[in-house]
């Protein structure tokens, strides 16, 4: 009682309340892949909290949450020190947002910079490495900084490719190096449905959502578990620009067809804000078609000399936002509770 009473009028313990709150759902989300609060609920309390942050700047700390890459590195798998650091995104909760943060990138270069529109799809994030074209290493996200080794789990879904087609090696600027390209494993409508089923026919506890299902999923000791969950991939990323003789994402996405990743064909490359507005509300409009689920779309400015004049902050990159759907209405397992404090 009393220590609500405080929070509500005392914006530090406000703070450090929100703070624990969060800690303690991502730690359910990302290491138990077992949610009690919805993503909507979750993202009201980063909200508020970045909200306070801002208003209340001798309260910003490194370890807040929204400083950081949220996440977990799990014991049972060795750990990975990525190369590079996996980021989130920032995140614009409707068009509005999506139009100031175009303008600011409008006023950094003076004119509209191509921006490639693809759709954020629901899953876990993964980092795939190639040593001359052969697949070496599979790693989580994790914290951002180091992930987890789940090499033989990835190399039983399907659409991995274990080696890259010879006609996309050309690009490569250094074959023995290190070739690290990332994506999203997700699991399909259908596929979670039917894991859920089977959950519920032996008496175990469903899945919240296919994005904990694919987590938990990929997350498995067993190979063997994993090879039967039907996961797959879409991979849309590079570790390191320079790597490949590619100038942006747009043409990175060709490049990964071409090596034998599967890449989702729901891209653009758009030249105006409006553009990039139509191409989400197609997608928001399509959103219930797809064979698997997404949240949003994510803009990214294309040239990567570009992205690279924009930089990163401490958890997302500068140069892309996801524009986020609201949230669908559907009768989840899940409490919209409020945060006590
Ligand atoms: P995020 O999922 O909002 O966005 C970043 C991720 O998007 C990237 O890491 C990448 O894996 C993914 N992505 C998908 N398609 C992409 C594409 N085409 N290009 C680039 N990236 C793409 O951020 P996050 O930090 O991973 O997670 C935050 C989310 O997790 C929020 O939605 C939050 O609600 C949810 N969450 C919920 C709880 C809960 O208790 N319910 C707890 C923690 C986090």
């Amino acid at each position: 009682e009393k220590a609500l009473a405080e929070a509500a009028t005392d914006p530090a313990a406000r703070v450090e309340a929100l703070r624990r709150e969060i800690e303690h759902n991502s730690y359910l989300y990302y290491a138990l892949d077992a949610p009690v609060l919805s993503d909507a609920a979750f993202d009201s309390l980063m909200r508020e909290l970045r909200e306070l942050e801002a208003a209340h700047p001798e309260l910003i700390d490194p370890t807040s949450p929204t400083q950081r890459v949220g996440g977990y590195v799990g014991e049972q798998f060795a750990p990975v020190r990525h190369a590079r650091r996996m980021y989130s995104l920032d995140n614009a909760m409707d068009l509005g947002e999506l139009d100031a943060w175009m303008e600011r990138v409008v006023e950094d270069f003076g004119h509209f910079p191509p921006m490639d529109c693809e759709l954020k799809i629901d899953g876990s994030s993964i980092a795939l490495t190639y040593e001359d074209g052969v697949l070496v290493r599979a790693a989580t996200r994790g914290d951002g900084t180091t992930g987890e080794d789940v090499t033989a789990n990835m190399r039983t879904v399907k659409d991995v490719p274990l080696r890259l087609r010879p006609e996309a090696l050309g690009a490569i600027a250094d074959r023995t190096a290190p070739l690290e390209l990332r994506g999203e494993v997700y699991l399909s409508k259908a596929s979670f449905e039917r894991l859920n089923l089977a959950a519920e026919a032996n008496g175990k506890a469903p899945f919240a959502n296919p994005r904990n299902a694919a987590a938990g999923s990929l997350r498995q000791k067993d190979p063997k578990i994993t090879q039967g969950r039907e996961l797959s991939t879409f991979m849309y990323a590079i570790a390191e620009d320079g790597a490949l003789s590619v100038p942006g994402q747009y043409q990175l996405l060709e490049w990964l067809r071409e090596a034998g990743f599967h890449v989702n064909p729901d891209v653009e490359l758009c030249e105006s804000a409006e553009a990039v507005r139509a191409f989400c509300e197609r997608a928001l409009e399509r959103r219930e078609q797809l064979p698997y689920e997404i949240d949003g779309v994510v803009v990214k400015v294309n040239a990567f000399a570009q992205q690279e004049a924009l930089g990163f902050t401490a958890r997302a990159p500068r140069w892309a936002i996801a524009f986020k759907f609201p949230p669908e209405e559907k009768t989840t397992l899940l409490r919209d509770i409020t945060v006590q404090v």
